[in-house]
């Protein structure tokens, strides 16, 4: 299988966002592995430890499927990493985080993304992940970021704003997300044992998701120069 896009040949076969797709996954498995004990540090605090751990099992086997789902259009690519994900990365957040990315896949099915695809991806995205989950923002978990991640990104896709700016939106929506969970008590996960006393950490999934986000944000604007 050719890398769609790599080596810059184009041959009838080249698929147009393989070399973007290889980009994500490097970068999202990069900002795990460099945050694999920050992450297991955070979910010591308040679930299993091992956060982190599971993550990188997950993301590490989509690095090392990198050439393959790189060459499969993108809707197909997101819907296979994200069975990846549920097999490999376990726990809770395996079946999330593969809900999230089966249901980008399966919205954006074989259409190229546009802004208006992504948006509705992205949506359907978080949507996948709120029914898995039973869960919505406000209960200390990845929703917490992801929600007002998607929110941004509706908002700044509809007002038509520059990519920078729609960039600089998501990256607060998250930050802000992560930063609100700190005084959230959880209801959801194995958070929801410690009850008031989970009260004061941030929480490891809506960790792992700002990172994600970010580096998916890194990618975009790299693409942007
Ligand atoms: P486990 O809790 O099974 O050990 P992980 O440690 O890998 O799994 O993931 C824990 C994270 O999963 C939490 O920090 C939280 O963000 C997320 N999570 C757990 N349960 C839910 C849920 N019902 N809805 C949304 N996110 C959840
Ligand atoms: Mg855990």
């Amino acid at each position: 299988m050719t890398p769609g896009g790599v080596g810059g040949c184009g041959g009838s076969g080249a698929n147009p966002t393989g070399d973007l797709q290889s980009r994500l996954i490097a970068a999202a498995a990069a900002v795990i592995a460099e945050n694999v004990e920050r992450l297991s540090a955070l979910d010591r605090a308040i679930g299993d430890g091992d956060h982190g751990i599971n993550l990188n099992r997950g993301f590490s086997a989509l690095a090392a499927a990198r050439e393959q789902l790189a060459a499969e259009p993108l809707g197909r690519a997101l819907q296979n990493a994200g069975t990846m994900l549920v097999m490999k990365v376990g726990g809770a957040s395996g079946p999330l985080y593969g809900s999230l990315l089966m249901a980008m896949g399966k919205t954006l099915g074989d259409a190229a993304p546009t802004p208006e695809r992504v948006v509705a991806m992205v949506d359907a995205g978080v949507a996948a992940v709120k029914a898995r989950g039973r869960s919505d923002a406000g209960e200390k978990t990845m929703l917490d970021v992801l929600v007002p991640v998607a929110d941004a990104l509706r908002r700044a896709a509809v007002a038509g704003v520059a990519r920078a700016e729609l960039v600089d939106a998501v990256l607060r929506a998250a930050d802000q997300g992560l930063e609100a969970t700190r005084d959230l008590a959880a209801t959801k996960g194995r958070a929801s044992f410690l009850g008031r006393r989970s009260v004061g950490t941030l929480d490891p999934g809506a960790q792992s998701s700002c990172l994600l986000v970010h580096a998916v944000c890194g990618v975009i604007m790299e693409d942007a120069k």
